[in-house]
């Protein structure tokens, strides 16, 4: 019976066979020097990369029993080439795989729609890795020895997540009989072994319906595709949906994990969004629209009344400035990072959430964050590592490219505030904890918000000092805007008025009856001027299009920022205070003028691009140092 379970003779059919000679066909005819690689490389070079498409064209039938039984059909195609090529190497035995890429769109399954009718299927996921493991090997077949006769036993490991260790010495392979677990010693020179490393992978954040938790599922890398993702990494998984019941469960249910077979990275965030030619047209047309700042502000959360300076500073942080690689190999940010600072109910929160869903790849976070993994990125022993070390991405990493909105960041954990340091200038998060030593890419910019030191701004203390954030964290900022909610009867009146209409055109919107008393037709005309000048969609993909525009400052320009920069080094803005001046202000002036020339898709960045740039920066040091 033992010998049965463990037998490493399997029964193949017909169809198996014609499996085979089908492989046979495409390697040798279609796939010849990939073929030769692999067995030229061996033992550094384990796979064939098959795209799907050439499999399809050459042979539809072998194409459709891959997707229809992949492991029968890949286990075939392992077949073909062990029994070709028998290779053999250290712990390695026969390790040869045929791994799928660039599967047809019928198989991109979002995460959030998998289902049991996926199972055994080959699929395709999308999405971010949350989380990834240190590499660890499994054994695929131990050999193990009897003390008592000598014997050798072979036992195929081939249930990844359960082990099986021989009982008796099998007469059958002339063993001596005798049973007990303690009699058998592990060969390890002999025992097979296999690289496997454990991930999370979750949707995208910006395919996330608004306010969805973001649905995962968890995947294993084997042999040689480990290493090739990391906490952080926007990828493409390829591989085969199965279930799995953990042996000691109570309850019938099981947990659902993809077995990766090949790896796609996805390189350019702005690629992810489809520009059509009409598109193109239409985001032309709109950069040369005479309104065109007023535009794009008025575009920037409706809802919220007046901040209209801070809202342009919003739009030009979605553009960015440029990302310089110097002579040295240094580089220097073009994200463009901004604290707002104020008062409790004055719409920080709002403004987030409403960037987090504007920009192309967008996050909405809270200081206080729930996750584990916290703002940047830590390296954590739980459960999920199943003894080994995992690194999980947090906002920053997985922002990546994009927004982080960071909401109460002065209630942030002192792990991430120091972190934060190196993520907002170096754009790198790096950890070194015990097995795993990383650097993840964070290259996004930051939309903070946070209350004053005393919850709100006491008029009797300069503002400045209550701004309860290390220096070294605030000079990394490029606009930090106060805001103060002090009864205005202007601005009361108008907000006041603006969120009255806000609701009373959402009510509206929703009311099919006509009422007595209610104009409904009329109310909706009258807050027409609610609606955004552009909406999000085309918002984000003009954002995108100029994200591939690198204007250059021209001399006047250059001049300009300078004298700008000299006057407030000058005045001393900020001496004495929390907030401080430094060169990396004057960064911020030219990521400012630059972003500003990016909005009207111009490759130059004019005087009139770095007067706004100046304006913005000049605005917000008065609103610090005034009272
Ligand atoms: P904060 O994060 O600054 O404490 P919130 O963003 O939670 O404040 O805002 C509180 C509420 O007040 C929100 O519903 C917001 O819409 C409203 N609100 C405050 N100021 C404005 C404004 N200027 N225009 C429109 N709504 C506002
Ligand atoms: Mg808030």
């Amino acid at each position: 019976e033992l010998q049965e379970k463990n037998s490493s003779v399997r029964y193949y059919t017909q169809e198996d066979a014609s499996l085979e000679s089908k492989w046979e066909s495409f390697l040798t005819l279609a796939y010849t020097s990939e073929l030769s690689e692999i067995v030229a490389g061996f033992p550094n070079i384990r796979s064939v990369y098959v795209d799907f498409s050439d499999l399809d064209k050459f042979d539809p039938d072998l194409a459709s029993a891959v997707l229809e039984d992949p492991d029968r059909a890949l286990d075939a195609a392992s077949r073909i080439i062990k029994k070709t090529y028998p290779l053999t190497f250290g712990g390695l035995k026969d390790e040869l795989h045929v791994r799928i890429t660039s599967l047809p769109n019928d198989v991109k399954i979002p995460i959030s729609h998998i289902r049991t009718c996926h199972l055994g299927d080959l699929i395709s996921v999308e999405g971010i890795i949350r989380k990834s493991t240190a590499v660890k090997p499994y054994i695929t077949e131990s050999v193990y020895q009897c003390r008592i006769c000598g014997n050798k036993i072979h036992i195929i490991q081939d249930d990844a997540r359960k082990y099986t260790e021989p009982t008796e010495c099998p007469r059958s392979e002339d063993g001596c009989g005798k049973a007990g677990a303690k009699n058998f010693k592990l060969l390890y020179k002999e025992t097979a072994f296999l690289d496997n490393q454990k991930i999370e992978i979750q949707e995208a954040p910006d395919s996330v319906r608004s306010g969805a938790q973001p649905a995962s599922i968890i995947a294993y890398l084997d042999d040689d595709a480990v290493g090739s993702v990391t906490a952080g990494d926007r990828v493409t998984l390829n591989g085969i949906l199965r279930a799995e019941h953990k042996s000691q469960a109570m309850t019938p249910q099981c947990d659902l994990y993809l077995d990766v077979l090949s790896v796609e990275t996805q390189q350019d965030v702005y690629e992810e969004i489809e520009i059509t030619d009409d598109d193109i047209a239409e985001i032309k047309t709109i950069s040369q629209s005479p309104t065109l700042y007023k535009d794009l502000v008025a575009s920037v959360s409706t809802t919220i009344c007046g901040y209209d300076v801070e809202k342009l500073a919003l739009v030009l942080q979605l553009f960015g400035g440029v990302p310089k690689t110097l002579d040295d190999g240094s580089r220097v940010r073009g994200d463009i990072h901004i604290l707002l600072i104020g008062d409790p109910g004055v719409a920080k929160s709002q403004m987030l959430r409403y960037i987090a869903k504007m920009s192309p790849r967008g996050i909405y976070a809270s200081g206080k964050s729930s996750t584990s993994a916290g703002l940047c990125a830590t390296a954590v022993k739980d459960d999920f590592g199943e003894g080994r070390w995992t690194l999980e991405a947090g906002a920053l990493v997985l922002a990546d490219q994009g927004n982080a909105c960071i909401d109460e960041m002065d209630k942030m954990r002192d792990e991430d505030r120091s972190s934060m340091h190196e993520a907002m200038e170096s754009q790198t998060i790096s950890i070194a904890k015990a097995g795993i030593t990383a650097q993840l890419n964070s290259r996004a910019s930051v939309l903070g918000a946070a209350n004053p030191k005393f919850g709100r701004f006491e008029d009797t203390i300069p503002f400045s000092e209550q701004i309860d954030m290390p220096p070294a964290l605030l000079s990394r900022f490029d606009l930090i805007f106060v805001i103060i909610d002090k009864p205005d009867e202007a601005r009361d009146r108008s907000t006041s008025t603006h969120i009255i209409s806000t609701h009373r055109r959402g009510s509206a919107r929703q009311q099919r009856n006509d009422l007595e008393g209610v104009d409904l037709q009329k109310i909706l005309n009258d807050t027409e001027t609610l609606k955004p000048v552009y909406d999000r969609q085309i918002m984000r993909k003009y954002i995108a299009y100029a994200k591939n525009i690198f204007p250059v400052l021209t001399d006047k320009a250059a001049d300009l920022i300078q004298d700008a920069y000299m006057k407030i080094r000058q005045q001393g803005y900020g001496n004495n205070s929390s907030v401080p001046i430094t060169a990396r202000q004057l960064e911020a002036y030219i990521r400012l003028a630059e972003a500003s020339a990016r909005a009207r898709l111009s490759n130059i960045a004019t005087e009139e691009d770095a007067q706004r740039a100046i304006s913005l920066i000049e605005y917000y040091l008065q609103k610090i140092a005034g009272q």
